[in-house]
């Protein structure tokens, strides 16, 4: 298999590291292998009367720590690969982040911006039946991911308490706030980045203000990044979703209207803003230019953030970037052999498992509330939040001197330690004598 197959890359990091840091075979051959592939055919009528049948998968990685976490991507290159090594990195990442959550992820085949509203409702609730006995607070709860949202997170809670006939709010994370959703999940994963970055910088003892900064996705993640990264004094020069970007050298303006004119016009693509105009016709004016997701990539920036999809930075485009440090805000985006390259050209990747690991942080506190019917205030959320990505940004940084690694091997050797202690503490409690009758 290819190094672009997202699950082989996670069995060679996961030998590294467990060279670096011993652990029990049988562990090892646990994080190797999953507990539980479900794998369902999703029947969904259309709205003129048709039926389609669409591929869903939930992967049950690992659930050693806690209940499998994990999101749910609705897109067309879902496929049983990608999802298998999102579910393993969802293991990996709780455990750096120190939340008491195992690893789980799933997705449907399919592009959601294919259906209307009501299809994406009734394709939602299909899957969920399916997926019922398999879920629950306390057993597997979903999030969102790529092409899910609150809404959608909403639909399978309720869909879910229907077939349970009981209240179980904790079934899904990332509900909107009006539902059991926590304040500040819809920042998490961005203001998350954003902290890691700073944490990192602090530790290289580099000061963010004037730091050039180029960011591929737009999204939910990318966005909000863009949002902090602004308010901090760097300068983001760069944008770019699935149709295309902007480059503006000396830096865009305002993300928010950016964001605006993005939601009015569907692409981030001729979104050059003076003031609340944002148009093409702004581009000479801003010294910008139209480019390619691809090149934004490549260019002559302080940090390269790649918040969209898998496999952004491969073998052949790596030797062309530029940037001095990789903030992986989007899951495996960078192949084996592209890290790689970035080691010997002395590039910081700051790793997904830690980068992108704000999201699950906060979606662990809504679970934590949903369990316990709190609600914390936003500034609560953030708080513990900071606290969370700056604890393991200390860690992770601390092991790679100790081990003389990159961040990404300390992240993955921090993941084994706590792994390892959580099984050691299991052999500690349970008798290991007991048999079955
Ligand atoms: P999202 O809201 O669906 O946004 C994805 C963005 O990527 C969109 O702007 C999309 O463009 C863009 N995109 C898709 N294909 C692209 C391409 N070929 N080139 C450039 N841009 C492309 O998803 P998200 O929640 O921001 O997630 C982004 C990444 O972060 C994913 O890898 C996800 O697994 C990871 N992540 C997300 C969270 C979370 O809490 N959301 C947490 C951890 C990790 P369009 O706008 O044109 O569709």
């Amino acid at each position: 298999m290819s190094d672009n197959n997202p699950w082989t890359r996670t069995r060679k990091q996961l030998h590294i590291a467990a060279r670096r840091f011993p652990i029990d075979p049988l562990l090892l051959a646990r994080l190797e292998n999953h507990d539980r592939i479900v794998e369902v055919s999703v029947p969904l009528k259309m709205d003129d009367g048709s039926v389609a049948v669409y591929q869903g998968f939930r992967v049950q990685h690992n659930n050693d720590r806690g209940p499998y976490k994990g999101g749910l991507r609705f897109h067309p290159n879902v496929d049983k690969d990608e999802v298998k090594a999102l579910s393993f990195w969802m293991t990996m990442k709780n455990a750096v982040i120190n939340i008491p959550f195992g690893g789980g992820k799933g997705g449907i085949t399919i592009n959601p911006k294919d259906l209307s509203h009501a299809e994406l409702e009734r394709l939602t609730k299909e899957f969920t039946r399916k997926l019922a006995p398999f879920i629950g607070p306390e057993v597997d709860a979903p999030g969102p991911d790529v092409g899910t949202n609150g809404e959608i997170m909403q639909w399978i809670r309720e869909e879910y308490e229907k077939i349970t006939g009981a209240s179980a709010p904790a079934v899904t994370t990332g509900k909107p706030i009006k539902k059991g959703g926590s304040l500040g999940r819809t920042e998490a994963t961005g203001l998350g980045g954003y902290y890691a970055l700073l944490a990192i910088l602090r530790m290289m003892k580099r000061k963010p203000e004037g730091l050039t900064v180029a960011i591929q996705g737009f999204g939910n993640v990318g966005s909000f990044l863009a949002e902090y990264l602004e308010e901090a004094g760097m300068r983001v020069v760069a944008l770019s979703d699935s149709k295309g970007g902007i480059y503006i050298p000396s830096g865009i303006a305002s993300m928010h209207e950016v964001q605006r004119c993005k939601e009015k016009t569907g692409k981030v693509s001729g979104c050059y803003c003076i003031g609340s105009v944002c148009d093409i016709g702004n581009i000479k004016e801003l010294g910008g230019r139209e480019i390619s997701s691809e090149k934004l990539l490549e260019l002559p920036v302080d940090i390269l953030v790649p918040a969209a999809l898998e496999n952004a930075l491969t073998k052949e485009n790596a030797k062309r970037v530029k940037a001095g440090i990789i903030l992986e805000m989007a899951n495996g985006p960078t192949t084996a052999e592209a890290d790689g390259v970035f080691k010997s050209k002395g590039i910081t990747v700051i790793p997904d498992v830690l980068a992108n690991s704000g999201g699950v942080a906060v979606s662990y506190f809504e679970w934590y509330q949903n369990m316990r019917g709190e609600h914390w205030s936003k500034k609560e959320v953030f708080k513990k939040l900071k606290e969370k990505m700056d604890s393991a940004c200390e860690m992770v940084h601390d092991i790679s001197l100790q081990y003389k690694v990159p961040l990404r091997e300390a992240a993955y050797i921090r993941a084994l330690q706590s792994l390892s202690a959580k099984t050691a503490g299991v052999k500690k409690n349970g008798s290991g004598k007991k048999r079955m009758k």
